[in-house]
């Protein structure tokens, strides 16, 4: 057992190491805190808030309703430019637009129109509870019915029957990872669609839709992305089926025309078909703003100093939590964000967040480390695993 002092040293070292050090600067955090949430909620980039009080002055307030003829009504089609290379999409693909309730909605009914005579959706076993709510009111009303199916086993179970499998890229309990290209494979040999769910995996590891075929996806951006609380999500239609992606939710902002008022809908050639009503301009512009922080990012580099967080807090937690349950694998079947089981969770991440450890937990017994290359350091995953250790010797 390597004493704590050695640890201390060995985080020092690999802070100065780190190439990815720099980022954490740009980012307005609390030096007294260390910060483990940003996987529910990223921490803002310094330069948000002088622009949205730019924006609030000068376009809003100095432009008034020409604005939205000065950038705002293309706002979601830009900025789903801006993500587009963060999820390996080539241009024309990704619209960000409501949220990620929403979003899959349009996806999942639009996927099931795709595939007319299949009947039945599959959806991933362990999915976010929205997923599995969503699939099941999509399902109500499109005729079909859920299957809900564990990622793994997707491949053996999948038929002529399914019109579409819904998957979490990265698990929001775990934090496993799932081959997105091996899945998407496997479902396809059965002639179903996949639909991917980015949110914990988006702006943490490398994303591939093009290169994997992916059908359709979603995303949040107010985890990894840093969009800030209840930023608008991304959808992501494969060029493929962009033509025929025929969305339930057929407001006017998705039309081809919006502003000849005309009196029946017709959907925009481009992926603005994602769209359904008038974008919430504030939050998406605060979060066009945040994506400036993955300017120059090396991706590569951001996947192993994520992998390698995720090391170090496996490496303190083996010599300073004795017989610690840890359910992420180990390998690289990982995204960013470490789970610890807790028969206590709630009070004991109570206790940490009162210690400046500030992660959360999901019930029953799941205490979660989110890990944000660009602004976490290997001090921070120390500090979380001895303030564990320290309530857990209380
Ligand atoms: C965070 C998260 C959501 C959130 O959906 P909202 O519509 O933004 O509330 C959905 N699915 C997954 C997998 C998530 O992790």
């Amino acid at each position: 057992m390597v004493a704590v002092t050695d640890l201390v040293a060995e985080a020092a070292a690999l802070d100065v190491a780190d190439p990815l050090a720099h980022k954490r600067n740009e980012f307005d955090l609390d030096t007294d805190v260390a910060y483990f949430d940003g996987n529910s909620l990223g921490a803002p980039p310094k330069h948000v808030a002088g622009r949205l009080a730019a924006i609030v002055r000068e376009q809003w307030g100095g432009r008034l309703i020409r604005s939205w003829s000065e950038g705002w009504w293309e706002a979601p089609v830009r900025v789903g430019e801006r993500i587009a290379p963060l999820v390996g999409a080539a241009p024309g693909q990704v619209v960000v637009a409501d949220s990620t309730s929403v979003d899959l909605f349009k996806a999942l009914v639009a996927a099931t129109r795709l595939r007319p005579g299949r009947d039945e959706i599959l959806v991933d076993a362990d999915t976010f509870p929205t997923d599995g709510y969503i699939a099941d009111e999509a399902a109500r009303l499109t005729g079909r019915t859920v299957r809900r199916v564990v990622a793994e086993e997707m491949p053996a179970q999948v038929s002529e029957r399914t019109a579409v499998a819904l998957i979490n890229h990265v698990d929001y309990v775990t934090g496993r990872a799932h081959d997105m290209a091996e899945l998407t494979a496997a479902l396809h040999r059965a002639g179903a669609l996949a639909l991917w769910d980015l949110c914990h995996s988006v702006g943490a590891l490398p994303v591939e839709l093009d290169a994997a075929g992916v059908d359709l996806a979603v995303g949040c951006t107010y985890k990894f992305l840093n969009g800030g609380p209840g930023s608008p999500a991304f959808l992501y239609v494969a060029a493929k089926w962009l033509d025929r992606f025929d969305q339930p939710l057929a407001g006017w902002a998705g039309d081809r025309d919006p502003f000849a008022m005309r009196g029946a809908y017709e959907a925009h050639a481009s992926i603005a078909r994602g769209r359904a009503g008038t974008p919430d301009i504030l939050s998406l512009l605060a979060l066009d703003a945040a994506l400036d922080v993955w300017d120059g990012v090396d991706r590569g580099l951001l996947r192993e100093k994520g992998l390698a967080l995720g090391d170090f807090f496996f490496r303190c937690a083996d010599e300073l939590l004795d017989g610690a349950k840890i359910p992420t694998p180990r390998g690289r079947d990982r995204g960013h964000q470490v789970s610890v089981l807790d028969d206590d969770a709630a009070k004991t991440m109570a206790a940490l967040i009162d210690r400046g450890v500030i992660g959360d937990f999901r019930p029953p017994n799941v205490l979660r480390f989110g890990l944000a290359p660009l602004y976490t350091t290997y001090g921070e995953v120390l500090r979380a695993v001895t303030t564990l250790r320290e309530l857990r010797a209380e």
